[in-house]
């Protein structure tokens, strides 16, 4: 590989990356001096961004927990009380004999496959997971197949030839998905699992943890199906402004990921005082649901304004808009942005070669007029 070469044929094709060099005031984003609304973060409840909880929370905190270094894995002296305590509400939030602490999605998709999962293993993913999951696949020992984004007619194919190769088999999807904003039926998930016994379901939760359900537990409280998942996987560092990760699983997992799952082994665990603020604003989520509710009749009014043009794909606060070709799709975003929205093109490889679009991230700090105005700049940068 020539790195000179790679960087100008991505940069050619429009695919290089830049870190974006911006500031951040609330729910703005400001750049060389140009105001911009926010339409590119996953601050879906606006916690992070503008609310007086993080004020609220420091002024509670113990001083147990105003550590910033927990300066060891969890194994060795980084299981500080707070850890547990935050399990434990978790495991009863989810209705869970147990759940783990993560550092982050990354490490949790990483390493949960790999630690249980051996060449008698076969992984059945939907084709368009998170990077994590893949990259989990690919460090683990596993037989692994995709099936077609949201086939589950093709999934249960694959199940019925081939499940019973295998001593176990893990169906690994997500309930939101980031790049469509389409939502899973998890329920038809659990229903196709209990006709195998040997069948787990694995549902990572990152973009809808805090922002669906009635008390903000995600698509599974939604769809009722919380008990019929055997991983329930989700993340910190969206809707619930913080970071680090969580599976609810049977006591027996959590045992053997404590043994077994090098990411938890091997990594110094985040410090006291984020998995005091975690558990602050899990211990809130039902109180959110204004925002939920805000949130989501704003998703659909964008969702079906930008009918024909992708929105029609979205069933959440995730509404991209269709562009094709990669190019194109940074002058629309180039475009969007001098009108004032912050909002960013998504290209190969993060989505299918051809599809690149722009996606709009919503959050509960959005005004309805601004997404009318936005409608309208989209509706004039197609002429
Ligand atoms: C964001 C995301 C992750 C990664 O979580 P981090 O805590 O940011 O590492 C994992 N899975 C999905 C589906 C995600 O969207």
């Amino acid at each position: 590989m020539n790195i000179k070469e790679h960087l100008s044929s991505l940069d050619k094709a429009g695919n290089l990356r830049r870190l974006p060099q911006i500031i951040q005031d609330g729910k703005w984003v400001i750049r060389e001096d140009m105001r911009m609304l926010n339409l590119s973060s996953n601050d879906y409840l606006g916690l992070a961004s503008g609310s007086d909880l993080q004020q609220e929370f420091l002024d509670i905190c113990p001083k147990r927990d105003l550590r910033f270094s927990s300066s060891s894995s969890r194994l060795l002296t980084g299981n500080f009380p707070i850890c547990e305590e935050l399990e434990e509400m978790l495991s009863t939030a989810f209705g869970k004999e147990a759940a783990l602490l993560f550092n982050s999605g990354y490490h949790a998709n990483t390493g949960i496959l790999p630690a249980l999962s051996d060449k008698s293993t076969l992984i059945v993913a939907d084709k368009l997971v998170h990077a994590s999951l893949i990259d989990g696949m690919l460090l683990g020992s596993a037989t692994f197949r995709r099936f077609p984004h949201q086939d589950l007619v093709r999934l249960e194919k694959i199940l019925e030839a081939e499940a019973s190769q295998y001593e176990k088999v893990f169906v690994v999807v997500e309930s939101v998905y980031s790049m469509d904003g389409d939502v899973t039926d998890l329920r038809r998930l659990v229903e196709l699992k209990s006709k195998y016994p040997n069948v787990m379901l694995y549902v990572d939760e990152a973009h809808a943890i805090g922002v669906r359900g009635k008390n903000g537990l995600g698509i599974a409280e939604e769809q009722d199906c919380i008990a019929g998942i055997d991983l329930l996987v989700g993340t910190f560092g969206k809707a619930l402004a913080s970071m680090g990760a969580y599976v609810a699983c049977t006591k027996e997992i959590r045992e053997y990921l404590v043994n077994t799952m090098r990411p938890l082994i091997f990594s110094t665990a985040l410090p006291p005082f984020q998995w005091a603020w975690t558990a602050f604003v899990f211990s809130r989520l039902k109180d959110f649901s204004e925002r939920r509710d805000k949130l989501s009749s704003n998703s659909s009014y964008l969702a079906s304004a930008l009918n024909g043009m992708g929105g029609e794909m979205s069933e959440s606060h995730i509404v991209p808009l269709m562009v094709g070709d990669s190019a194109e799709c940074i002058i629309r975003a180039e475009y969007l942005q001098r009108k004032g929205f912050y909002c960013m093109p998504v290209r190969p490889p993060t989505v299918p070669k051809g599809t690149s679009r722009i996606r709009f991230s919503l959050t509960a700090n959005v005004e309805r007029e601004e997404l009318e105005a936005l409608v309208d700049i989209v509706k004039t940068s197609l002429v």
